[in-house]
């Protein structure tokens, strides 16, 4: 049987006249790899483009010099473009067997690579293409001894990522179990040295209850030293084992701790920028960090409970061996504790219910007034906001001693039953033989007295486990509030990766924030041609922000449609777009380290030249030549060490770094002194050449060089125009214009009368 060689490119015929477009588009990306290399990433290209994602190279990260991403940063780049991928050895009778639709990537010994696109069974050959030849070149057929020559068993296996693999689904308690699960082999391990330990605890109590009847009775000195031996030897293992337990049970946790702090941080990132806007740094973090609530649950009392199960099962036979009255008023006793237990469950799970609560509420005004303490000081806030802090503090005190109340009612209740189980039975026991005849030996009233309390332990924690069940949800469903949520993760991966131009066009685009009445933009319309510089004007509130907003995909959920050089934004993959906008805000974060790593900011295959180039457009050359150390001066949270004119040319070369087509400058230097507006200003026409910008600004004379200026009202476009014209033929602008510069208004203008009437 022979299955079809696979032609994932369709047009064939026209591609034969170019070569392979792949090969061609790795050698443009002009990355100065080796040829093999090139076909290696032109064959994961085809093969991503085989399962419908177009990959980028840019994604690849290369660094300046890199010859050859090797395998696991090639594996990365499939996954982060949505991909599965994995890495595997495998042989030709593998290669044979295995029923892939898809070409599987051989990894050929040179660097190069091979697609596998078919198999002939009956004669045992593989169907290879060479990612070097155009896709309509004719496959070639290759035996084991040939391919052996060639490849040493490497290879990728590649699919479009399913729903229902570990990032897709929903954070909850079954899919932290799965990621315990994932490591079952420390688990079993675990599980093996508890049980031993638990028999073993129990060797040296049988040792003793079965002989110290013998030796008190008989004077017998060589089984007391037997027994002392057999003790010691118990003793020496239950403490090498506990030994490796623990170790075991470090490593389980701390796996899980990385790969769920992964897992965590990986969503998070992936959340829209309207969720963390809308809520509270503090208690999202705060909900985030619930998760180690779960850990310690799955790897610590859900643990123990095994252990305690299986403790009962080897337990209860030897006490019912012993004395089956006698085991009967354990149980019952056991029991009851855990009845109590288990009455007091339902008011300590609200109890704890209402604690967390009160802890994330206290935990949001101690972020709250850290993040915002300039204002706090400035506005002399210190007294009210420790008010707050106190309200918070008692609030949370309170309900611990509440909770504390609450739960030492069940622990005294079961004080006089437990003490049975240890103390009362033996009193029991001699009880019925004084008087019943029964004979019980001393021993067993010994090993009772012993063992009872080690059955009424582990009942009581079963019995507790159930409340930790309950905090293990309430703390996943923290946890899963926010990372439950529609993400961009899908947006992040798939959609197209065009070249862009620059040219915008908004067709009828209608957007609503959130919880608001009125939308932001009521049916904007507009159109501009690549390289434009677009101004954008209009009163607080008419929609300018907004617009930069949509552009940059922050919210998503608009009627009409936004395009990108033609293409419908929603087509497009989102890192591209994002990638290729450049945008500086009013505000703009400047993140702990030196000026250099700033500008970088971690984007990959960029060198100290470019950060250069990118601050001189951006005229920041000047000032930071003028920084104790230059580009390696360091700047700290929240950067006190620079003005904000510094602040704001470091932040427009950050933008400039990755030379985007679109730049997006919003109220970029409305908050600057006219001296560091002046020195941005005459640096942006320069930073214009060749790329589109969008900006806004209050200030209208910052906008006299722009191409066109739009002015916008109540989310519409009124106008849109030069200077002149705009001036000439839109009132509002008009108002705006001589509001702000009165040396020029003509004669009667007046700011209170004159309002413009907007339709
Ligand atoms: P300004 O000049 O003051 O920056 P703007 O023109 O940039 O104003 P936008 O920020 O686009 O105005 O706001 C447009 C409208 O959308 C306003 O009415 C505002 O109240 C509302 N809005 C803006 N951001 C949000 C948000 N995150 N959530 C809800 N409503 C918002
Ligand atoms: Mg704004």
């Amino acid at each position: 049987m022979t299955d079809s060689p696979h032609n994932p490119t369709p047009d064939a015929a026209a591609q034969q006249a170019s070569g392979n477009p792949d090969l061609a588009y790795v050698r443009d990306a002009n990355l100065h790899l080796r040829p093999q290399c090139e076909a290696r990433l032109a064959a994961l290209i085809n093969v991503a483009r085989y399962h419908g994602v177009e990959m980028n190279l840019e994604a690849l990260r290369l660094r300046p010099g890199d010859q050859a991403p090797n395998p696991p940063e090639l594996l990365s780049w499939l996954r982060e473009a949505g991909l599965w991928a994995r890495g595997l050895q495998m042989n030709y009778r593998q290669l044979i067997k295995i029923d892939a639709p898809a070409p599987i990537v051989l990894l050929l010994d040179d660097g190069g690579a091979a697609l596998l696109v078919g198999r002939d069974r009956t004669r045992n050959l593989l169907v290879l293409r060479d990612p070097k030849q155009p896709a309509s070149a004719a496959p070639v057929l290759v035996d084991e001894l040939r391919l052996k020559q060639v490849w040493s068993g490497a290879c990728f296996l590649i699919r479009a990522s399913r729903h229902g693999t570990l990032e897709e689904q929903p954070f909850n308690l079954g899919l932290v179990a799965r990621l315990v699960w994932g490591d079952r082999n420390i688990l079993r391990d675990i599980a093996i040295a508890s049980i031993t330990l638990t028999a073993l605890s129990l060797v040296p109590i049988l040792i003793v209850m079965q002989t110290i009847g013998q030796v008190l009775q008989y004077n017998g000195t060589a089984t007391l030293n037997l027994v002392i031996i057999l003790l010691c030897v118990a003793v020496l293992f239950e403490a090498i084992l506990t030994w490796s337990r623990k170790i075991m049970e470090v490593v389980l946790a701390a796996k899980l701790d990385a790969r769920l702090n992964l897992m965590i941080f990986d969503r998070l990132v992936a959340l829209p920028i309207d969720f963390f806007e809308r809520e509270q740094a503090g208690v999202i973090a705060h909900k985030i960090s619930q998760v180690n609530l779960v850990r310690q649950f799955l790897t610590g009392k859900l643990m123990n409970a095994f252990i305690d199960i299986f403790m009962l099962i080897m337990l209860l036979p030897i006490l019912f061996y012993m004395s089956a009255e006698l085991a009967w008023t354990v149980l019952v006793a056991a029991a009851m504790i855990a009845a109590i237990i288990a009455i007091f469950l339902r008011p300590m799970a609200i109890m704890t219910g209402k604690i967390i609560m009160a802890e994330s509420a206290k935990g949001s005004i101690l972020i709250e007034s850290i993040f915002g303490i300039r204002t706090v000081k400035a506005l002399a806030l210190e007294s009210t906001r420790a008010a707050m802090w106190d309200r918070r503090v008692a609030e949370v005190a309170e309900l611990h001693v509440e909770e504390s109340r609450l739960a030492n009612w069940p622990m005294t209740l079961t004080i006089p039953l437990q003490r049975y189980c240890t103390y009362g039975v033996i009193v029991l026991g001699a009880f019925i033989a004084l008087h019943t005849k029964a004979s019980f030996s001393t021993s067993s009233l010994f090993g009772f007295m012993l063992l009872g309390g080690r059955v009424a332990g582990p009942l009581v924690s079963l019995a507790g486990l159930m409340d930790e069940v309950h905090k293990a949800r309430a703390a996943i469903g923290m946890v899963g509030q926010v990372l439950n949520r529609t993400n961009e993760r899908h947006a992040l991966a798939n959609g197209l990766r065009p070249r862009f131009e620059g040219s915008i066009e908004f067709n009828d685009v209608t957007f609503r924030y959130e919880g608001a009445k009125t939308p932001a933009l009521d049916k904007m319309n507009f159109k501009i041609p690549a390289g434009t510089m677009l101004g954008l004007v209009g009163r607080s509130g008419s929609g300018k922000s907004t617009v930069t907003r949509l552009l940059q995909g922050i919210n998503r959920d608009y009627s009409g449609s936004i395009r990108i050089d033609g293409t419908d934004m929603r087509e497009i993959n989102l890192r591209h777009i994002r990638k290729n906008f450049g945008m500086v805000l009013q505000d703009n974060f400047l993140f702990r380290g030196t000026v250099r790593e700033n500008i970088i900011a971690g984007r990959p295959g960029l060198s100290f030249e470019d950060a250069v180039r990118a601050a001189r457009l951006a005229g920041a050359e000047e000032f930071i030549e003028r920084l104790p150390n230059g580009y390696d001066t360091f700047i700290q949270e929240g950067s006190p060490n620079l003005s904000g004119g510094q602040k704001q040319r470091l932040a427009i070369a950050r933008a400039l770094i990755s030379d985007p087509k679109i730049l997006i400058l919003d109220e970029a230097t409305s908050a600057l002194d006219p001296e560091s507006e002046a020195l941005v200003n005459a640096n942006i026409k320069r930073i214009a050449a060749g790329r589109t910008m969008v900006i806004v600004s209050h200030r209208l004379s910052s906008l006299l060089d722009c191409n066109l200026i739009m002015v916008l009202d109540r989310g519409c476009t009124i106008d849109i125009g030069t200077h002149h014209e705009l001036v000439e033929r839109c009132a509002v602008y008009r108002h705006l214009w001589f509001q702000q510069n009165r040396h020029l208004a003509p004669e009667g203008f007046d700011d209170a009368s004159s309002q413009p009437a907007v339709a």
